[in-house]
């Protein structure tokens, strides 16, 4: 009967139910990673444009020309621009960002355009650029931790070809190779994999906290909208779900009907048979309604003492009426005795229809409310284990 609440909750408070962790962490790391890519790429051609900058005013770093007309060194630099340019516009207008050929697309990207500075790095290096590779290296390495830590693999793919390059540069120059330079570097990559994985904690840690808190809010959602004995839906749910549908209502012009329950000659029935046995049978009461409603937007509450009340959206009285004899049918065939009982040997009870729109007369939730209740005393006034239908 919970679950059918939950369902309740779900639909009146619009609230995910069901994802569990793992399928919220790789949701979240999947929307993280196209955000932040987005941001690398930009840094990427920033970058560009200062290698771009650097080459065009400083003439000592110039290097090999081809065609004598234009620098080696644009070219890499040129078709980082491009690429990351070109990959922007895919993740700006890719219809879903969820598609997992986009992660592929991303990891060969940052192959590519690791290679590509690799590249660039081995020309600066060679025409003269030393002071700037190293710093530029850990610039593109730090800036890649910051976006990419939370996909190792994405990170790697940008990070590894950069560092080999890095120390592949001190052994095709080993005069470049100092005890200090290849410590800094190994510093450095310890330094970069061990901030990877704790920033990498806490982004798990902050997805497991908000996931507690989800779960947290949904379990109090549900006790504060939940009758403890019967496990129905409580007034408080009810009302809210009333509130709904007398909106939709009157956005879409439907129709809906309530019926309102009252088990006959309950106080004899405790008295004869106690307290305890009352609570059970009331349980046994609510399952046999929870059976006979049927669509999914129904929705039996308790609404006090051994009163229900059962709200049937977008239905009219004749489906109410079906409902009715329904609860009548499986209830009688519980045979639940009832010896105190004037109406019947059997537990019984008495139910009053009220629709939203007999005669098209427009009906705010009280006169609704106050005509099943009027129609429920004329069901127990006739004589009870009866259905009757408010004639307004
Ligand atoms: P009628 O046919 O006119 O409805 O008679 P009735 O005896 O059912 O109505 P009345 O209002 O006189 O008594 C309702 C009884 O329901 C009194 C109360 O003790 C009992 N009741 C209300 N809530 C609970 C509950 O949670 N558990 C139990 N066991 N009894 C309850
Ligand atoms: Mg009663
Ligand atoms: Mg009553």
């Amino acid at each position: 009967m919970c679950n059918r609440l939950s369902e309740w909750s779900v639909r009146l408070f619009k609230r995910q139910r069901g994802k569990t962790f793992d399928l919220r962490y790789e949701n979240t790391r999947q929307q993280a990673i196209i955000a932040s890519a987005s941001w690398f790429l930009w840094v990427n051609i920033l970058f560009s444009c200062v290698v771009l900058l650097r080459a065009y005013f400083n003439q000592s770093v110039e290097v090999v020309l081809l065609d004598g007309t234009i620098s080696l060194i644009y070219l890499p630099v040129l078709a980082i621009m491009v690429i990351a340019g070109g990959i922007l516009y895919i993740l700006f207008f890719v219809p879903n960002r969820q598609a997992l050929w986009l992660w592929s697309m991303l990891r060969i990207v940052m192959v590519v355009l690791s290679l590509l500075w690799c590249i660039t790095l081995f020309m600066l290096f060679s025409s003269g650029g030393r002071p700037i590779i190293f710093a530029l290296a850990s610039l593109l390495l730090l800036t890649s931790l910051v976006s990419l830590y939370f996909d190792a693999r994405i990170w790697f793919c940008f990070s590894v070809p950069l560092e080999i390059t890095i120390i592949a540069l001190c052994l095709v120059y080993p005069s470049y190779i100092t005890v200090t330079n290849v410590l800094a570097y190994l510093s450095l990559t310890l330094l970069v994999e061990s901030a990877r994985r704790m920033l990498n904690n806490w982004f798990i840690l902050a997805l497991r906290r908000e996931q507690e808190n989800i779960d947290l809010i949904n379990r109090l959602e549900i006790q504060a909208n939940c009758d403890p004995l019967t496990g129905l839906a409580n007034r408080r749910a009810f009302q809210l779900l009333l509130d709904k549908t007398i909106q939709r209502k009157n956005a879409q012009q439907g129709t809906f009907a309530m019926i309102m329950v009252d088990v006959d000659k309950f106080k004899n029935y405790n008295d004869f048979y106690g307290h305890q046995a009352g609570d059970d049978c009331l349980v046994q009461v609510a399952s046999v309604m929870e059976n006979a409603v049927r669509r999914y937007h129904d929705m039996v509450a308790r609404f006090g003492g051994e009163e229900f009340i059962i709200l049937l959206p977008e239905a009219t009285e004749p489906d109410a009426l079906d409902v009715a004899l329904r609860i009548h049918r499986l209830l009688e065939e519980k045979t639940l005795e009832h010896q105190a009982s004037d109406v019947a040997p059997l537990v019984t009870i008495s139910m009053g229809i009220s629709c939203s729109d007999n005669n098209n007369v427009k009906k705010d939730e009280n006169t609704l409310l106050l005509q099943a209740d009027t129609a429920l005393y004329q069901a127990k006034h006739s004589g009870r284990n009866r259905v009757s239908i408010a004639e307004f």
